[in-house]
């Protein structure tokens, strides 16, 4: 499968970029069943398109190795990744009471095959880590970025968080981690997951205000060691190009400039295009493309992933675009022929037009916003300095062959176990409870004590920190810190919103 990745001239820069590319050819065949709007067919759509525009010969071609169970709780609880392996159409009647505690059934109902898909998407994203953390440039896995599953809950459509499991694979090689998220939803599953460390930063530009999954204020900043280390730009429907980039290109400057962090992850959900079935925003692939330009021109390792859009057409035009964009080529507008031709009628175009819908984000809300999350970000004047303790061992593999056709060289076989073994030496593995207060209509209620118990957090690989706000328990990983110059972290109280029911990727 392997086509003999190489690197092309990026363009303004001038830089070559070594780009590495999974796809696995029997993920279009999983299906979340009749009229449910995630179609992982999409994913084939766009690797027909790359083909076809001659893409895949400018990349290493790879067929993901399958995530497996202990990969999976890295972060996810054992009893629900169990749970997700045993389960099946056949037997889910007899499970009512599991399928209701881990949030399966309905938005994210369990289909044929579906823990061989989540093992799919997730070696993908896991496997692009590895691929960056061995000096590639940049790693693509068009099915992944399935942001909101829980350690032991699916959530929107996701089930396993590749995203989560591909971030700690990177912070064995970097010791700051990006996650940026342009999908029109919360990033809510990755942001809880890093909530309370320096080590990871995440900024997601989502749909705020009765909309799924309610979360992402943009005083949702993050929490004791995490604080200012979550960024959130919560958006109203029809946001253009313009609109988007006044506020993405500063932040992300910004951010880039005081977090310089090792590796950049970009969730590139293509819910946030103009037309999407679920979405509201009125981007268009160029405009959603730019960020993916821009993240680029950082010149730093960077893994693309897929996450939201229920527009299939629309979604594989936005990713074989972006691809482009990675590989530094411009890609005309016709689109060639090939065998899902019928799909793009009647333009048969790469590029379709944004609509006419209003764009509710005033030029006053809009610089509002970039001017508090830039005050946010001044708090953050140095970066994080470099101590962090008990550096994982690197994962010493081969740098891969440009001809190699072996998938599984990302994969070392000792490497979990070495850093299993080395984690338990990490003094922040203790694990600890933390029961924040509770900020309601101004009036603080003490969470008690008696309200953590019964919270499981024991046979998971993984340590955690429970933090507790508005009546939920929230879990953010423990990995470790590297701890800021600045006495910025204070004993603040912040919130973050109720989620709602709605249920959407
Ligand atoms: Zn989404």
């Amino acid at each position: 499968m392997d086509t003999g990745g190489n690197s092309l001239p990026s363009g303004a820069d001038g830089v070559k970029r070594k780009v590495c590319y999974f796809y696995d050819p029997e993920v279009g065949n999983y299906y979340y069943g009749q009229g449910h709007p995630m179609k992982p067919h999409r994913i084939r759509m766009t690797h027909a398109l790359l083909a076809h525009y001659g893409l895949l010969q400018h990349m290493q071609v790879h067929k993901p190795f399958p995530a497996r169970d202990k990969d999976l709780c890295r972060f996810h609880a054992d009893d629900y990744v169990n749970f997700l392996r045993s389960i099946t159409p056949e037997t889910q009647q007899d499970l009512l009471r599991q399928l209701k505690r881990f949030n399966v059934g309905e938005d994210c109902p369990v289909f044929d095959g579906l823990y061989s898909f989540c093992q799919t998407y997730a070696g993908g994203s896991v496997g692009g880590a590895v691929k960056l953390n061995h000096g590639h440039d940049i790693a693509i896995n068009w099915a992944g970025g399935l942001h909101h599953a829980k350690k032991c809950e699916a959530s929107g459509f996701c089930y396993v968080n590749d995203i989560v499991l591909a971030i700690l694979e990177l912070l064995k090689q970097h010791e700051r981690v990006l996650y940026v998220d342009i999908d029109i939803h919360h990033g809510d599953g990755v942001e809880e997951a890093f909530y309370t460390t320096d080590r990871v930063m995440t900024v997601s530009f989502h749909k705020f205000g009765d909309y799924f999954p309610g979360t992402g204020d943009i005083d949702d900043i993050g929490y004791g060691k995490g604080k200012y280390y979550s960024l959130n730009v919560p958006l109203d429907d029809g946001i253009d190009d313009e609109s988007y980039h006044f506020l993405f290109e500063p932040i992300m400057k910004k951010v880039m400039e005081v977090f310089k962090p090792g590796a950049v992850v970009l969730q590139c959900g293509a819910d946030s295009l103009s037309g999407d079935r679920l979405g509201c925003f009125n981007l268009s692939i160029r405009g959603h493309a730019q960020c993916v330009k821009y993240m680029r021109s950082f010149n730093v390792p960077l893994l693309l992933l897929g996450g939201g859009g229920y527009t299939i057409r629309n979604v594989a035009r936005c990713w074989c675009y972006e691809t482009g964009v990675a590989l530094g080529v411009e890609i005309e507008d016709r689109m060639p022929q090939h065998e899902y031709y019928e799909y793009f009628g009647p333009e048969y175009t790469l590029h379709v037009a944004p609509s006419n819908m209003e764009n509710k984000n005033s030029q006053l809300s809009l610089e509002n916003i970039k001017s508090k999350l830039l005050d946010y970000l001044c708090k953050l004047q140095h970066a994080p300095s470099v101590q962090f303790q008990e550096r994982p061992p690197e994962t010493e593999l081969p740098e891969a062959d440009e001809d190699q056709e072996d998938p599984d060289e990302r994969y070392d076989p000792d490497s979990d176990m070495d850093i299993d073994d080395e984690r338990k030496t990490l003094p922040s593995r203790v694990k600890r409870e933390l029961v924040e207060t509770e900020p309601k209509d101004q009036e603080i209620q003490k969470g008690s004590a008696e309200n953590a118990k019964g919270y499981d957090t024991t046979g998971d690989d993984a340590t955690f920190t429970k933090f507790f706000v508005n009546n939920q328990y929230f879990q953010a990983l423990d990995v470790g810190s590297v701890s800021i110059d600045e006495p910025s972290v204070k004993t603040e109280q912040e919130t973050m919103n109720k989620p709602t029911d709605q249920m959407q990727l």
